[in-house]
């Protein structure tokens, strides 16, 4: 079973205290996953296996205003796109 860490924009920030009662969280949010090594691709799957429990390492919330970014980079190793959106958005808080 995979457990999420609560949404929060890794751009921007945004979590869910910043979301207006009311507002349907799912559609304010979406968990990017992002591309793994072949190894940790494997090990993740031994993991649910043996009934691991966790949030997926290459798994990403983003916000509606950045999600088009996420996904346009989701063909990439969750580290390296990481490493892009860093750059790209190098003055965030
Ligand atoms: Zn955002």
């Amino acid at each position: 079973m995979v457990v999420m860490l609560p949404p929060h924009c890794y751009v921007c920030g945004l979590d869910l205290r910043d979301v207006p009662d009311g507002q349907d969280l799912s559609s304010t949010f979406t968990l990017v996953h992002f591309a793994l090594s072949r190894e940790a691709e494997a090990a993740q799957e031994a993991r649910a296996r043996a009934g691991w429990v966790g949030h997926l390492e290459n798994a990403v919330w983003f916000c509606n205003g950045h999600v088009e970014l996420a996904q346009a980079l989701a063909h990439l190793h969750w580290l390296e796109a990481k490493a892009l959106i860093d750059a790209e958005l190098p003055q965030r808080p």
